[in-house]
């Protein structure tokens, strides 16, 4: 495919190829944007968001409302194209897809509602007959830059509110999983959006990043991914508003009254769909030492029927890891806890970019399974011996992106959405559990901001403060 660029679809004699990383095959190759093509569609994004910014909400409505039917009427190519080129089983291919219809159409009922408000000067001291009111208008150029785990989905969470807010947007999607973003770009362009208000422009992110970061007349960055490039990008933006949405080591913990069927079920829901490639993946099972052996075995067995293989093939659970070089480091971490004196009780093994679903017991916090982001599948069990230590675990983390715990114990429920320090918490849930809607974003390392597009819209623009002396 091609880039779409300064309003029109280009190509470069330099080219990225796409690799389905279950075979290695190339799907498709798509160019390598240079700093010039930065620059061709930062000058085409700046006339694209004075043309946007002319388009009534309603207006806007009507284009996004149409992207949303066309995403849903392309269904089966686009889960085709994910699972393609990321590597997840076409059933979940399917539903991102589905997500990403709803973030669209909750994006196009936000264009109808942004609003500022009325400012009740009078209250105060010495001031009165002034009228004050907020304007919320668009913030200009939005850089939107996105992870390869859902190259559809998490690109709809930054283009849906942009365009819904006025804004003109860029999007550089990871160089694995170009070709989604650029089917949803096509879409977008038969809606209605205007020329210039959307580009997308393919290449690595370490050599057009920055330009792409830094350029002030960009006013607004995107971004998730990793906290180490979102705390690049950071530095790199200077005075700019910037949404971080980063990585995790999502706890989630087992209280001796859980349910243990339930807990198995969301154990393995939230540990291991995306082969693990979900930033609020279940990865620390701080489980309490009551019902530890009768959680691993129950859990063991689950495990262990999930098969991995081809994931076009629809009886296959689990797909490939995105790179080879993911599934190599994963297996190095599970060995590094296994010789520091955890067990490997399910799977451990990998071929390729294909990593067994595997469950390693009697981790200790500090080995690197527990206390770095693994980002892959496996999970890493640890014993716990009540309520106030399964939360200070669960709080051992530089990471607060979402948090699970199965309890029946009202006030163990509460104390945790009280104490645990994470965006979103999860009560008798694995933390793998983000509705489009919801405000979703994390603490600490894991970012700053809030997406769901109610939330983004209000991200991606800017308040002006009116008052009329009379
Ligand atoms: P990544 O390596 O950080 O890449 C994310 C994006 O940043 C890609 O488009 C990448 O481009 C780009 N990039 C790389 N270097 C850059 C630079 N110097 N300047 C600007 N952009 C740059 O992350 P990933 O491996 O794709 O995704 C996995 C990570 O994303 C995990 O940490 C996961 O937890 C996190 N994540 C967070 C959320 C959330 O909502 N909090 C959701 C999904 C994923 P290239 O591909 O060209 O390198």
């Amino acid at each position: 495919m091609h880039m779409y660029i300064g309003g029109e679809w280009t190509d470069r004699d330099d080219k990225i190829s796409v690799i389905n990383p279950f075979n290695n095959s190339i799907v498709d190759t798509v160019p390598s944007a240079t700093t010039d093509d930065v620059e061709l569609a930062i000058n085409s994004a700046v006339s694209g968001a004075k043309d946007i910014a002319t388009l009534s909400g309603y207006e806007r409505y009507q284009i996004l409302r149409k992207a949303a039917d066309l995403l849903e009427e392309r269904t089966e190519d686009f889960a085709r194209t994910i699972t393609l080129e990321e590597g997840k089983v076409i059933s979940e291919g399917r539903l991102e897809v589905s997500r990403a219809v709803q973030t669209m159409t909750l994006s196009a009922e936000e264009s109808k509602r942004i609003h500022g408000e009325m400012v009740p000067l009078d209250g105060a001291p010495g001031w009165s007959g002034q009228l004050g009111f907020t304007l919320r208008v668009p913030c200009g150029v939005v850089t939107a830059i996105s992870p390869f785990n859902f190259p559809l989905n998490l690109v709809c969470h930054k283009v849906g509110p942009a365009l819904a807010a006025g804004n003109s947007v860029i999007i550089k999607p990871a160089t694995d999983t170009p070709l989604s973003a650029l089917k949803l770009t096509e879409i977008l362009l038969e809606a209605g959006v205007p020329t210039g208000a959307i580009q997308c422009i393919t290449g690595s992110g370490s050599s057009i990043g920055d330009p792409l970061v830094a350029d002030s007349r960009v006013r607004k960055v995107t971004f998730t991914g990793s906290r180490d490039i979102g705390e690049r990008i950071c530095k790199t933006a200077g005075l700019k508003k910037v949404t971080m949405e980063l990585g995790s080591n999502a706890p989630l913990i087992v209280m001796p009254d859980a349910d243990i069927d339930k807990v198995v079920k969301a154990t393995v829901s939230s540990g291991f769909s995306n082969a693990g490639q979900v930033c609020i993946s279940a990865q620390r099972i701080i489980t309490h030492e009551k019902v530890y052996g009768d959680y691993l075995d129950a859990l063991s067995s689950e495990v262990e029927l999930i098969n991995t293989g081809d994931p076009l093939d629809e009886s296959v659970k689990m797909g490939p890891m995105v790179r080879s070089q993911d599934a190599e480091r994963v297996n190095g971490w599970i060995k590094e806890a296994v010789n520091a004196g955890a067990r490997t009780v399910v799977g451990g093994e990998y071929s390729g970019a294909v990593h067994q679903a595997t469950v390693v017991a009697d981790v200790n916090p500090d080995m690197r399974i527990s206390c770095e982001e693994l980002f892959g599948p496996a999970v890493a069990v640890t014993r716990s011996a009540g309520i106030d230590e399964a939360i200070k675990m669960a709080n051992d983390s530089n990471y607060g992106l979402s948090a699970g715990i199965f309890t029946q114990d009202i006030d163990w429920a509460m104390k945790f959405a009280r104490e645990v320090e994470s965006g979103n918490l999860m009560i008798n849930s694995g933390p793998q559990y983000r509705a489009d809607l919801m405000p979703y974003g994390g603490l600490k390392e894991s970012g700053m901001g809030k997406e769901g597009p109610r939330y983004a819209v209000e991200e991606m623009t800017e308040l002006k403060m009116v008052v009329y002396h009379p």
